[in-house]
């Protein structure tokens, strides 16, 4: 690829204060320097590109800005001995779509250190339907494995913020492993797509929103919590003695209205997940991982594909709380 080879790129700016997101053209040279130029086969939709694409979240600080916080794709030119050309990649995380450039391009250039090879079984297509959402489900998944939780307690594990990308891929995961999963949703209509994905208990988002005291009946074996607020209060009052709850989002809120008293006497774990800083050895072993306990089936289950022109109205769509599963970004289209 030359100077000269034009691409497709979404780049936000800022305009009178306001984020403006526009499909545009742009040159290899355009992009800021890294160690390794990619063609980006995919990118997908995270909570977190929603925040960047409306500029609600504030979390794009230097303008003008390509968003899309993940990307898999086929090396094209690399200064670093660790990638060649033809080698297939996948990114998340590490400010990537924040701080830096991200996947909503059909180039990006990157650091050596920030990609993982794409690993056995897995295409760009299917790596995009993990995402960062669903490399967060793994870790969450991961971080309950190595607290104790297994497929044989006695008492099923909850899942909250069921229907969206790191809920439904996290469903997916442990319905596959073994695990009995309850699913939380404030979307009735989604319990069918829930339960294909191995749900197999429902709680209503209302129910489990009420105010409750530190303490209930212990209900869960172990928690995989996506929205935080008082969601995750009252899985928190409902785990298991000894329980472990892996806490990674806050689509409901940042509070946490509960007291010590669920980790004084019961023992319960919380366990808080970021894929964003997560150290690379970490990250190989979760997405081979994800890899082996995730079939290619279930992914095109919980996807739809998209153009980059659908970004900024999904944006919208994902902080509203009504995107259903994983939405893959197909730049090339
Ligand atoms: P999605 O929007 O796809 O999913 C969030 C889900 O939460 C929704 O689908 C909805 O599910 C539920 N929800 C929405 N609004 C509310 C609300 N007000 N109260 C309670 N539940 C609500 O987002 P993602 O799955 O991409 O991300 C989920 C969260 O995880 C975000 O906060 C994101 O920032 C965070 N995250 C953190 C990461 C980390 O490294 N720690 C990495 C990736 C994501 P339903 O309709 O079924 O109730």
């Amino acid at each position: 690829m030359t100077d000269a080879s034009s691409f497709k790129a979404l780049v936000l700016n800022q305009q009178d204060g306001k984020t403006v997101a526009e499909l545009t053209t742009l040159k290899t040279a355009d992009l800021p320097s890294g160690d390794v130029l990619i063609a980006v086969d995919f990118s997908s939709l995270n909570y977190k590109d929603g925040l960047a694409v409306t500029g609600k979240g504030k979390i794009v600080r230097r303008f003008p800005l390509v968003p899309g916080i993940d990307l898999a794709g086929t090396v094209l030119e690399s200064a670093s001995s660790a990638y060649q050309p033809g080698d297939r990649v996948v990114l998340t995380g590490w400010g990537v779509g924040e701080s830096y450039w991200g996947g909503y391009a059909q180039r990006a250039s990157v650091k050596a250190d920030w990609l993982v090879p794409l690993p056995d079984g897995l295409d760009s297509h299917n790596a995009m339907a993990i995402g960062t959402a669903g490399f967060t489900a793994m870790l969450c998944v991961l971080a309950l494995e190595q607290a104790g939780v297994t497929p044989e307690g006695a008492k099923p594990v909850l899942v909250t913020g069921a229907s969206g990308g790191v809920g439904s891929v996290a469903v997916a995961l442990l319905a596959r492993l073994g695990y009995r999963v309850a699913a939380v949703t404030g979307r009735p209509e989604n319990e069918t797509f829930l339960r294909e994905l191995g749900a197999v208990e429902f709680i209503a988002r209302e129910t489990m929103s009420q105010p409750c005291r530190p303490l209930e009946t212990q209900l869960w074996g172990g928690v995989v919590d996506t929205v935080g607020g008082r969601v995750l209060a009252r899985a928190v009052a409902e785990a298991d003695y000894g329980a472990a709850v892996a806490a990674c989002g806050l689509a409901g809120g940042v509070d946490l209205p509960t007291t010590v008293m669920p980790f004084i006497l019961r023992g319960v774990k919380l366990l808080g997940v970021d894929s964003v800083m997560c150290p690379s050895e970490p990250r190989r072993l979760a997405w081979a991982r994800l890899s082996r306990d995730l079939p290619a089936a279930t992914l095109e289950r919980l996807t739809q594909v998209v153009p980059l022109a659908d970004v900024p109205r999904l944006a919208e769509a994902i902080l509203a709380g009504q995107v259903r599963g994983r939405i893959v970004i197909n730049p090339n289209a």
